[in-house]
């Protein structure tokens, strides 16, 4: 199985629906693969926030009529709509299909993409104190961990260990936000672990720092000689933007 495919068949994964041939299939492939991995991982941790959230609803009266309406129709051309209603009326009723639920929700024009980046940041970093996946290379020796995103990403992500500035180099490890694989780089500050995300920047680099508080976290986020860093941690401010600013002004 290749990545395309393996991309294909997480959602049925995730919902259980996927037959078992091609589940032992994915299996072996996210064994191997780091970066469907980590899309899988960060499939279930969505699932879990939606079913956390206690986001259920009943099917709308209208749906409802909808799909009769289109259950008493003959015609071949009906039935995948009316399997798709069936389907969507089945995950809005009882919940079950938390992914395709979560994708309606996040949806709507109101969540800016910023918003979303900013929440899966959080999301991810809260996910990897909670699940002990902090690092996929535990090592404070930044010619280890740089070498092991070699071949992994698009990009090259500076490793830099800043254990003289108060910030000792804990590891690395591959991550998926706003729908692309990242570096994640985890540093330590006394008790607090802070995750550095770093993806290609959209801008040419811009200096300032944007720091904002989500969920009782901070997250900073900052770009500097083309890429984007986006550092999140239960650090307070000051000391997570002295983290931020040596990565480049
Ligand atoms: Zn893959």
């Amino acid at each position: 199985m290749n990545c395309a495919e393996s991309r294909l068949f997480l959602h049925a994964y995730a919902d259980a629906e996927l037959d078992v041939a091609n589940s032992r299939e994915l299996e072996r492939h996210l064994k191997s693969c780091a970066a469907c991995s980590a899309a899988q991982k960060s499939m279930q941790s969505l699932k879990m926030a939606v079913r956390q959230s206690l986001l259920r609803y009943d099917a709308p009266d209208s749906l409802r009529k909808e799909v009769r309406r289109m259950a008493r129709g003959s015609g071949d051309e009906t039935r995948p709509h009316l399997l798709q209603s069936l389907r969507l009326w089945r995950s809005l009723a009882f919940g079950t299909t938390a992914v395709t639920l979560a994708a309606i929700l996040l949806r709507p024009a109101g969540v800016s993409e910023r918003d979303r980046i900013l929440n899966e940041a959080v999301a991810s970093h809260v996910r990897s104190l909670m699940v002990e996946h902090l690092t996929d290379v535990a090592s404070s020796d930044q010619h280890t961990v740089k070498p092991w995103f070699n071949g992994k990403l698009d990009f090259a992500p500076v490793v830099t260990d800043f254990a003289a500035q108060g910030f000792p180099l804990v590891g690395g490890r591959l991550d998926y936000l706003n729908g692309r694989t990242v570096a994640a780089l985890v540093y330590r500050r006394n008790k607090h672990f802070i995750n550095v995300f770093i993806w290609p920047a959209a801008n040419a680099g811009r200096g300032e720092l944007a720091v904002e508080n989500r969920r009782g976290y901070f997250v900073i986020n900052h770009e500097a000689g083309g890429l984007h860093y986006c550092l999140v941690s239960d650090l307070n401010a000051e000391e997570l933007a002295q983290l931020a600013k040596l990565f480049g002004q």
